[in-house]
């Protein structure tokens, strides 16, 4: 199976099998992104591949690539990396061989999210194929760095198209958001999340002699009471409510006649809209300061929360999905982060992709059945979004 010729309709399970078979597992390319850019460039889009290295990680290649000079832009963006297959010989089906099976392309990428690629070329193909020069650009963006540390991908490429003069109007993620049936779910934000250690330092002493010492454990379990006392807010309109889940409390100290001198915990900070990372850390250092005494607190934020209220993006997605399967997609915030967290600082943003329920796992694999009918919903979305003049 090669992907095409510049005539020929472009088919969406061809080319996600063509990009399966490179196993591009981060920060590897294996040649993925060539390849797509070759494919894209025979349907009239102008790419750019853009490697991007930050000291001290390795290199990755990433790409830009537009059809249409004029109008609004509508940007599709995903990742081909992918996470590792693991135990190769768990799989029924090699994982880079990308065969079909039972009615299923069977493969590492096929849900997260070379498939989704796949239909979105495939989409933008039919749509260019018969409205040629029409008042409006596609664009793709597609980064190598996703599932790893995310920091020679999506936001160097963004930083990139801004110094260029580049705008996007408009942007659909190809994440797998899909939770049971293709088109049940579009994320429109996510939830931040911080992680925290903290460590209380007092004065190690015996426990006969209390007055001599200050108990690291007792000023630990005061801030860590001050900490989940009471709910951090309550659910807004899109999100659930921010929650802090404590993960570990460690002293280690096996004596039973030594008061501790230190005592470490960990907590993780799920949170909506109402806060950021910055609101947060105030709040914390509020409240350990209320109960006194030496601490250190380490943070690290894995991501700000976002939000693009429903809007024309995500009904347009929408009113796509309902066109081809029926189905009324849920607007959900549920889930863990994604490189939506960057885009939305530049256009509105809204995720939409195949069924994730065998994504990172071994045996993921998609129904071809979906990725036919994934194809037609992104072709309605750019129906929706460039309607005929
Ligand atoms: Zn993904």
């Amino acid at each position: 199976m090669t992907a095409q010729n510049r005539n020929e309709p472009l088919d969406a399970v061809a080319l996600a099998a063509e990009l399966i078979r490179r196993p591009s597992v981060t920060p590897e390319d294996a040649g993925t992104i060539p390849y797509l850019a070759s494919v894209l460039e025979r349907l009239g889009f102008t790419c750019h591949q853009q490697e991007f290295h930050e000291p001290g990680s390795e290199p990755v290649m990433n790409l830009y690539a537009r059809y249409g000079k004029t109008g609004r832009n509508l940007c599709f963006a995903g990742h081909t990396d992918v996470v590792p297959p693991g135990d190769v010989a768990a799989w029924t089906i090699g994982p880079f061989s990308a065969e079909l099976a039972a009615g299923y392309l069977f493969g590492r990428g096929a849900a997260d999210m070379k498939g989704a690629i796949a239909c979105f070329a495939a989409a933008a193909a039919r749509f260019v194929g018969e409205r040629g020069d029409f008042d409006g650009s596609i664009s793709l963006l597609i980064t190598g760095d996703e599932e790893g540390v995310s920091i020679n991908g999506t936001k160097k490429l963004l930083d990139w198209l801004a110094k260029r003069g580049e705008r996007l109007d408009a942007c659909i993620v190809g994440e797998p958001t899909s939770a049971r049936e293709l088109g049940d779910m579009i994320k429109i934000g996510r939830r931040g999340s911080l992680n925290a250690t903290l460590t209380v330092r007092g004065v190690q002493g015996h426990t006969a002699y209390p007055h001599l010492a200050d108990n690291a454990a007792h000023r630990l379990i005061a801030m860590l009471h001050a900490l989940t006392a009471a709910p951090l807010d309550e659910a807004t309109e899109h999100f659930q409510a921010s929650t802090l889940q404590v993960s570990s409390i460690d002293i280690g100290n096996p004596a039973s006649n030594i008061i501790p001198g230190t005592a470490e915990a960990r907590f993780n900070i799920r949170y909506n809209e109402r806060w950021s990372s910055a609101s947060l850390r105030e709040w914390l250092t509020r409240k350990l300061d209320a109960v006194g005494g030496r601490y250190e607190l380490a943070i690290h934020v894995s991501g700000e929360s976002f939000l693009t209220p429903p809007g024309e993006v995500s009904d347009t997605l929408a009113a796509a999905i309902e066109h081809v399967t029926g189905r009324s997609p849920e607007r959900s915030t549920s889930g863990g982060t994604s490189d939506a967290r960057f885009i939305h600082h530049y256009c509105p943003v809204a995720e939409f992709g195949l069924v994730g329920l065998t994504m990172h796992k071994v045996d993921e694999r998609v129904p071809v059945a979906d990725l036919a009918a994934l194809a037609d919903i992104y072709r309605a979305a750019l129906d929706l979004y460039f309607p005929v003049a």
